[in-house]
């Protein structure tokens, strides 16, 4: 059986602990009650179940090939798939009935991402990217801009892209030449090379709308001097139509580890005809939009292959039969038990399950911040809700992304060797679930992003927001029987994360390889707490409808395994903050 989209735990989440239909006086939410939530899951369900997924492994033996010619052919039936999906509107769901789109919230369209990425990541990156450059113009363009290219990368028709990364220059974009040279017109002449460009190139779309990071002729160096240019493959006319080509070609395509149904191109621009977006040398804060939404996606990612890979080794499990139960055989007229009677494969099923579904809760919880940031009417409610995006962004790309991929490879333990085989998409799911930690900014830098900008923003106001709000749910509960290992286990996190922030107060600033040295475990706790209180979000939703369905009885038993299999690990972390640098940092480089 192939991938089946979670969709009951996407209504729990919903409907019983988010409680979308609070919202239904804002903009968007109004137009997207149950009933039209229910239905967008599961018709987005049968595309995700019946038209993507089935194309996964295709696209993984297939790849992508670069023809003579400097075309890109796709593997067979992503195009097809494609044009599914544009005629079906589905990029279209949250974006600005302005140009075209639906209007609904983010947080619904996350749950559609969801199952693009666990049905096909490599697919699912071509509408993703396109979304994120999308977002960046709509944030950042002149109303012209907007009124040529929104409509058309609003629906799928056009491809868009982002081009930061040169030879020289992935983490450091101030090492960025890519040149761009005024012209008497307006434009600029964009030339350089751009490397390892998703979707740089390929036949699905009419057009291509690269947003491509430059340098300025004369401007000044290191990040200070980068601006942002909207290069088309075809240059749009001022009525829409499609004019000539420009000078922007793809002179290769990467051999990789996993998403080979993704084109990564080298992208080479020769004097190609760009326009600005936004002020010279500011390109940075729009592109940042796009690379924002972008991490939230990718964190998605890691959560998405999570689960399909749960899925496949679960269907694994029920089916390999090896040795009997520890407790005696559960099946005696077999051969043989199933492996899911032993208690380490199920402890890997269930480190799988519960980060799962705790991941997924942190992040349409981000997500639907991310609705309130633009809808509510309330300014309060919009400075907390861009305070948790911008501090939560991190951690959730990162800890996501760190537990995907060890999700995936647990799945391909409880495979055995067939696991290590290619009969099985287990190892695919390895494999492509490795990229979500390495782009869109390692999570390394994800860490330093956290420790060095994001926790330090407005005098620490996003964290002290996000432990005002925690101990308010805990004065809450404390008196709850049923929630209590869940209100233990948060406030205890809760404190740990406090010890660790402080920790870095005293010693970060004074030290700066401190902060460095501490920054991911400072990350984990940081992650592991976020999904204790997803955790005891969801326990209590679920004891209010307890007995009902047996979902609600499975929900809190996989909350408790998180609680006291899972959540320990902060512990761990916190010593290892507290080592600082010295461990770290102890051999001299001659000693390596
Ligand atoms: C399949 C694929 C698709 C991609 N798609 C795109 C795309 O569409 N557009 C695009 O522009 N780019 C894209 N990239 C590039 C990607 O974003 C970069 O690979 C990533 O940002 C890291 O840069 P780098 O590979 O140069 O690593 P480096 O920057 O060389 O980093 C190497 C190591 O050093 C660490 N490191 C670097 N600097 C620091 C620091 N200051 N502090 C601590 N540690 C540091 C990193 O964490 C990493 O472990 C893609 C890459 C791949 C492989």
């Amino acid at each position: 059986m192939g991938y089946q989209a979670p969709i009951r735990d996407m209504k729990f989440l919903f409907d019983d602990v988010l409680k979308l239909d609070r919202f239904s006086n804002l903009e968007g939410f109004a137009d997207a009650p149950k009933d039209v939530r229910d239905q967008i899951l599961e018709e987005g369900a049968k595309f995700c179940e019946n038209v993507l997924a089935p194309l996964n492994s295709v696209g993984d033996k297939q790849g992508c090939k670069l023809n003579p010619d400097n075309t890109v052919t796709v593997p067979d039936g992503f195009t097809e798939a494609y044009h599914a999906l544009v005629e079906a509107g589905w990029p279209l769901l949250s974006a600005d009935p302005n140009y075209g789109g639906q209007g609904l919230p983010h947080v619904v369209n996350m749950a559609y991402s969801e199952m693009t990425s666990s049905a096909n990541m490599a697919f699912g990156m071509y509408p993703g990217l396109t979304h994120g450059c999308y977002s960046a113009i709509h944030e950042g363009g002149t109303d012209e801009q907007k009124d040529l290219y929104l409509p058309k990368l609003a629906s799928g028709e056009w491809a868009g892209t982002m081009n930061l990364t040169e030879p020289h220059c992935g983490t450091d974009l101030g090492l960025l030449r890519t040149k761009a040279v005024p012209q008497a017109d307006g434009t600029y002449k964009i030339s350089g090379q751009k490397i390892w460009i998703s979707g740089g190139e390929h036949s699905m779309t009419d057009n291509h709308i690269h947003l491509v990071l430059a340098r300025i002729e004369g401007a000044p160096a290191g990040v200070k001097g980068i601006s942002l240019f909207i290069v088309p493959k075809f240059i749009v006319h001022k009525d829409g139509s499609l004019g000539e080509r420009n000078t922007v070609t793809c002179v290769g395509l990467e051999e990789k580890m996993g998403i080979h149904g993704n084109a990564t191109c080298v992208m080479q621009y020769e004097e190609a005809t760009g326009y600005l977006i936004g002020e010279p040398n500011k390109g940075l804060s729009i592109m940042f939009v796009m690379m924002n939404e972008a991490r939230l996606g990718v964190g998605l990612q890691g959560m998405a292959v999570g689960e399909s890979a749960y899925q496949a080794a679960l269907s694994f499990a029920k089916d390999r039969r090896q040795g009997r139960s520890l407790t005696g055989p559960k099946e005696p007229d077999q051969p043989a038990d199933n492996i899911l009677v032993h208690p380490d494969v199920r402890r890997m099923l269930m480190d799988i399950k519960a980060h799962t579904e705790g991941g997924r809760a942190f992040l349409y919880w981000t997500a639907l911040y991310g609705d309130l940031l633009h809808k509510s009417p309330d300014e309060a409610v919009r400075q907390k809700a861009g305070d948790y995006m911008s501090l939560l962004t991190p951690v959730l790309k990162a800890y996501l992304t760190d537990k995907g991929h060890k999700n995936a490879s647990d799945a391909l333990q409880v495979h055995g060797g067939s696991g290590f085989t290619e009969h099985y998409q287990a190892s695919q799911f390895l494999r492509d679930s490795k990229i979500a930690m390495i782009y869109e900014g390692t999570n390394g830098v994800q860490a330093l992003d956290l420790v060095g900008r994001k926790l330090a923003a407005n005098g620490g106001r996003a964290i002290q927001t996000f432990f005002a709000e925690i101990d308010a749910f805990v004065a809450e509960h404390e008196g709850d029987a049923d929630l209590a290992p869940f209100i233990a286990g948060l406030a205890s996190a809760r404190a740990q994360l406090q010890d660790a922030t402080m920790w870095l107060m005293a010693n970060g600033m004074s030290n700066f390889d401190n902060a460095g040295a501490s920054s991911h475990d400072y990350l984990h706790v940081f992650g592991l707490t976020g999904l204790a209180y997803m955790w005891a979000l969801m326990a209590k939703a679920a004891y209010a409808k307890a007995g009902t369905e047996p979902f609600y009885d499975t929900k809190i038993k996989t909350g408790r395994y998180f609680v006291d299999r899972i959540l320990p690990e902060i512990a761990g972390h916190l010593a290892k903050v507290k080592t600082g640098a010295a461990p770290v940092m102890a051999l001299s480089a001659e000693e390596f």
